[in-house]
């Protein structure tokens, strides 16, 4: 950490800055400039981190040397590869697509059994009903079955059926829910809240890794901004950065970000280029009668067009699907 003092600062502040960072037990080196005074801070970071430093006189900035998510961070290792299933994620292995319907509906339509609504008069999805169907749709079709979590008290139900856990837009930041799938052995898709932040997102990770479970994927699945036109902005620029400060998988919700089946299809190619390494989309058969997101779900002849074109971006970029 590196503190800045203002360019006035008098040699009396500058003593009392030094002296109040030795309390800490760390140690200062005071360089000085044509115009100012740096401090440099040297020791563990984290001891610094909470203390205020910033309010005592004569400081101008505080410059953390180190990220604040160190187990997030690619600096901590290389590109993790996380296993849903036995379906692995991540940078070195094939793109992933997950598809289903928003919620599981019936016995025939699989998708979330829990569903966040808005309302709380929507759909709210069929609970453990719903993760039976799920499990018995794993068991004709061998696909691994992802699916969300919203409430610390249902997580031993999910984990009897799921294979990922999902934590969702409105979730990111319910750092109880975050601490207890970080005790989970199963791995978690992390959605990024709509009025998150890149830093925020990386930071609710930490909180999954720090209780020990180091199978974390990320989702961007747009954000809300002055745009209505579409449902939300999906911010493609977080791929490349996500990718660039963490080691971990990065996918891309292309659906609900913009919220229109018609451009579902275009935004997931641009996703795939951009280097989303998976991507989620909604796919119903009956999108007309479906009990949630509706609008936005591509029908499975959409869908089965889309794939091949899918293909065709990953193999520009270097990648298989
Ligand atoms: C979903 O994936 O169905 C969902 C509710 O997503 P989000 O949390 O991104 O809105
Ligand atoms: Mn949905």
């Amino acid at each position: 950490m590196i503190i800045i003092a203002q360019p006035n600062a008098t040699e009396e502040q500058i003593k009392r800055l030094v002296t109040r960072v030795r309390e800490f037990g760390l140690d200062a080196q005071i360089s000085r400039g044509a115009s100012r005074v740096i401090i440099g801070v040297i020791g563990p970071e984290a001891l610094l981190r909470e203390k205020p430093l910033a309010a005592m006189p004569g400081v101008e900035a505080i410059v953390p040397v180190l990220k604040p998510y160190k187990l997030a961070s690619c600096e901590s290792r290389g590109a993790s590869s996380v296993s849903i299933g036995g379906v692995s994620m991540g940078r070195n292995e094939d793109v992933v697509l997950i598809s289903g319907p928003c919620s599981v509906e019936s016995r025939e339509l699989r998708g979330g059994a829990f569903k966040p609504r808005t309302s709380p008069y929507s759909f709210q999805g069929l609970r453990e009903d719903g993760l039976r169907f799920l499990a018995e749709a794993r068991a004709e079709t061998d696909l691994p079955v992802i699916t969300e979590i919203m409430d610390p008290r249902d997580l031993s139900v999910v984990e009897k059926y799921a294979d990922c856990l999902q934590v969702g837009t409105r979730n990111m930041q319910n750092f109880s829910l975050l601490k207890e799938v970080g005790r989970s052995r199963l791995p978690v898709l992390l959605k990024r809240g709509f009025s998150a932040t890149i830093n925020d997102l990386i930071m609710s990770a930490e909180y999954i890794l720090s209780e020990g479970n180091m199978n974390v994927i990320l989702c961007e699945r747009g954000i809300r901004t002055f745009e209505t036109a579409t449902r939300y902005t999906l911010d493609l620029g977080a791929v490349p950065l996500l990718k660039s400060k963490t080691h971990l998988p990065v996918i891309v919700d292309p659906t609900h970000a913009i919220g229109l089946r018609e451009f579902v299809p275009q935004m997931s190619l641009a996703a795939l280029a951009a280097g989303a390494d998976g991507l989620m989309i909604e796919v119903h058969d009956s999108p007309e009668l479906a009990k949630s997101d509706g609008d936005q779900a591509l029908t499975p002849e959409i869908f089965a067009d889309l794939v091949p074109r899918l293909r065709a971006v990953a193999a520009a970029i270097g990648r298989k699907l």
